[in-house]
Order: C-alpha cells, then structure tokens, then sequence
C-alpha cells in the first residue's frame, strides 16, 4: 500500500512539472542563435556571445511567452502593426524564425554582424529586408551592456521576419513589434541581472 502512495506522489509531480514545461514549447527550447560574428574582433565576438547566452535564457522563459501573449495596444490584446497576426501567432513566427530573406522554418535566428561608427548618430543599429546583415553602431555597442545589445539585436531581427515600425517617433511607434519586443527582452534581461546579485 505504501509503495502505492509514493508511487502515486511520484507521478502526480513528474506530471506537475512536465505540465509547467508544456507551457513554454519545445521549439523555445531548440531555437538556435546562429550569429555570424566573424568580422568582429575578439572582444566584441565576447560580448555577443554574452548576448547570446541572455537571449537563450530569455526565449525558453515563461515570462517572455507571457508577455508576448499579454502585450496590449489601445485596449486590445494585440500589437500595433502587426502584419494581421495575433499576439501568440507573433510568438510562433519568432520560434519558426523564419526571415523573409530565406523563407524556410529552422527555428533559428540568422544573422551576421557588422559595425560602423557615427558618433554624431542616435542609431543604435540597422539592417534591410535584403540581407543577413545587421549593422551596429560601435558607439551604442561598446557602452551598453549585453542586455541592452541583446534587445537591440532582437529589435532588428524581428524587422528580418517582416514586422516593421514609423521612423518618426509616435505615440504608436512603442507598441510595434520591433520596438515591443526589444523592450520585453530588456526588461527581462534587467530582471535576470538583478536575481544574479
Ligand atoms: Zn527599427
């Protein structure tokens, strides 16, 4: 009878947990960053790699599918310019990691790096529709911390899967996905920093 007990607390919590894992699927936890850094030099290639590590502990978060999922623009679960999709079809696009360069679903980010300097500029980055390239600016890059590059790289990158924003700064402009999104990663990777303390 006893053995029948324990077996049963046994499965009742390998089913809990395997419940809370189902939250997150699994594709969050197979996304794959191939980030081509090859024409950074040694300490910019570190501090990508850091980047990296923090947007790997982001995407397989509860918060960050939470977040994307609750996201809400004039009263409305939804984002602003949001290419017709719903918020949790917004969350797969970004697991598929389809580009619009090369349509293919490889749950993966692909991208190369490159950086440029303007110090008269207030970009933080750049990239088009046209290429694996995203162009950062040295200026931003070598002042802000991993955390704060890695929502500048998702903010570019989400612009490689189609989703857009105004230039002009605008009431709407934060609601986009791009923009949204770059801050759901900051805030979170803000988060992750302060548990670390
Ligand atoms: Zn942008």
């Amino acid at each position: 009878m006893r053995l029948f007990i324990y077996l049963f607390l046994f499965l009742s919590v390998t089913v809990t947990t395997a419940h809370a894992r189902m939250n997150v699927p699994v594709e969050a936890f197979t996304f794959d960053f191939n980030i081509d850094t090859s024409r950074l030099g040694r300490y910019k290639e570190e501090k990508i790699f850091k980047t990296t590590e923090i947007l790997q502990t982001i995407f397989t978060s509860q918060e960050f599918k939470d977040r994307i999922l609750g996201h809400r623009y004039k009263g409305r679960k939804r984002f602003a310019r949001n290419e017709g999709l719903s918020n949790f079809e917004i969350y797969e696009k970004i697991l598929q990691g389809m580009e619009k360069l090369h349509p293919i679903e490889n749950n993966a980010m692909d991208i190369e790096l490159a950086m440029y300097t303007d110090n008269d500029s207030i970009v933080l980055g750049y990239t088009n529709p046209s290429t694996k390239k995203i162009w950062m600016n040295t200026k931003y890059f070598n002042r802000n911390s991993p955390a704060q590059v890695a929502a500048t790289l998702m903010h570019e990158w989400l612009h490689k899967l189609g989703f857009g924003h105004e230039k002009e700064r605008s009431e709407d402009r934060k609601y986009t996905v791009p923009y949204a999104i770059g801050y759901i990663v900051r805030d979170i990777a803000r988060e992750m920093n302060e548990d670390d303390r």
